[in-house]
């Protein structure tokens, strides 16, 4: 029989996050105070972090231990397994190995708990009693209100309007683990009020959940905020995933050509991706990192690389990344995980280095990936998922016509039992391309000329 299934035994997890920082030929940019414009400190972020994260994020050490309780909850899934696609490939017909990585198995369905758990563990570590947060599809606010949940912490959730009536299950799914959800905006903080104000009948979006998240954060003094992605210590913490990948492929000696995931904040890009870049950039090593993004929301292929808030009230430090601008409402497609105006920092300095490429695609082929996916290798990809999984196929087609045997190694980020709505609407034939205007993507570049 094939080995399909490449299983690293328990003992063998990695015990150290990878952090790029200490690697980068460029180093990022400082985050500046969103009122002063100038760097901002760790005074600026301890009102809604707790230091150890403060450190994290700033933190230029090559290697950073992972606490014992967070290895003991990490072990209840991982090391998640990585598995051989030969169902796809002799669907495609291709000579390439396409191999990926399923972190569809944690008890959350995505690779989101690598971060939330980390999280929950140093808020509670440093005395603090409740989370806020948001959430868009759903998939953060279930994995933080798990974490909450392990860690006996509160947490408080602001669901995209749109999200809470469209996929109530994960709502249900947070409340089962103790999170109380609320459909953002809500009448409880001033930027819901502001929007509802300006629009009752808002559906709401990430930026403005996150502006109410913070706020909620920063008023209380028992309370912090958590983000799922974006920033540098969410980028860290899912370096387990590619360094759980880095063993597995050693143990059928293997390395990728062929790094790719999909990208929303760049988290779980960055989490298979980062320890392989370590080698091309240490080692000299020629693989290849490709972000993948949906047409609708082409922060890196057509955004601008500038300073930008992380949310649309501008109460989040100013960050230097590839934005498409903190008023950008993206169109509602289904990969709701993937409809962010901003990208994480370490992956935006990467992409502006050449040290990893990006591509776009629109929701007609991805769908129709995820089909070819679900026939051959029976796993049903998140719709966020996927976007690499296109990706994928596309690389392989390309090592067919070119007669390439190399090596894919794609993240599987998460499954897709909660979007079942979305596959309905893609064989009724429901499901269209949604290109975002050049023209508004322009306007809203050009609006942030002013800020700094
Ligand atoms: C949230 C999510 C994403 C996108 O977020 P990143 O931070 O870019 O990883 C992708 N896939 C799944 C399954 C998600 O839940």
């Amino acid at each position: 029989m094939k080995e399909r299934k490449i299983i690293l035994p328990e003992k063998d997890m990695p015990r150290r996050w990878y952090n790029i920082q200490a690697d980068m030929p460029n180093p990022l940019q400082p985050p500046l105070n969103p009122a002063t414009k100038k760097p901002a400190g760790p005074e600026d972020l301890s009102a809604i972090f707790p230091m150890a994260l403060i450190e994290q994020e700033v933190s230029s050490e090559r290697f950073i231990d992972i606490p014992e309780e967070v290895l003991n909850i990490y072990s209840m899934w991982r090391p998640s397994p990585l598995y051989r696609a030969y169902k796809l490939e002799e669907a495609l017909g291709t000579p390439a190995k396409i191999y990926y990585k399923h972190e569809g198995v944690s008890p959350a369905g995505s690779h989101k708990p690598n971060t939330a758990v980390a999280q929950a563990y140093y808020n509670k570590a440093a005395g603090i009693k409740r989370l806020s947060t948001e959430t868009g599809a759903g998939q953060w606010g279930s994995s933080l209100a798990l974490a909450c949940n392990y860690f006996d912490m509160e947490c408080k959730v602001f669901m995209v309007k749109i999200s809470y009536t469209q996929k109530p299950y994960r709502r249900s799914m947070m409340e089962v683990w103790g999170a109380d959800v609320y459909a953002s905006p809500t009448e409880m903080t001033k930027s819901g009020r502001d929007v509802l104000a300006k629009d009752a009948d808002s559906n709401g979006s990430l930026g403005i959940a996150i502006s109410e998240a913070v706020e909620d954060a920063a008023g209380r003094d028992d309370t912090n905020y958590s983000l799922g992605s974006v920033l540098n210590h969410v980028m860290l913490h899912q370096t387990i995933i590619g360094q759980e990948c880095h063993k597995q492929l050693e143990m059928v000696g293997e390395y990728p050509d062929f790094v790719i995931g999909c990208c929303g904040g760049g988290s779980n890009f960055a989490g298979i991706s980062f320890p392989f870049l370590h080698d091309k950039i240490r080692d000299d090593r020629k693989v290849r990192a490709i972000a993948v993004e949906p047409e609708a929301c082409p922060t890196l292929s057509k955004g601008a690389f500038t300073y930008d808030y992380g949310d649309v009230a501008m109460y989040t430090p100013l960050l230097m990344m590839y934005t498409l601008g903190h008023d950008f409402m993206p169109p509602g497609i289904h990969a709701g995980g993937l409809r962010y105006h901003g990208e994480s920092p370490l992956v935006s300095q990467l992409y502006n280095d050449g040290l990893i490429e990006a591509r776009a695609y629109g929701q007609e082929g991805v769908f129709e990936a995820a089909l070819t996916f679900s026939r051959t290798e029976g796993i049903l990809p998140a719709p966020e998922t996927a976007h690499a999984i296109k990706a994928a196929i596309d690389v392989a087609m390309e090592c067919k016509e070119a007669g390439e045997e190399k090596t894919i190694l794609f993240n599987l980020s998460g499954h897709g039992h909660f979007d079942l709505t979305a596959y309905d609407d893609y064989l009724a034939g429901k499901i269209k391309d949604v290109d975002y205007p050049q023209e508004l993507i322009d306007q809203s570049i050009a609006s942030l000329e002013k800020i700094v």
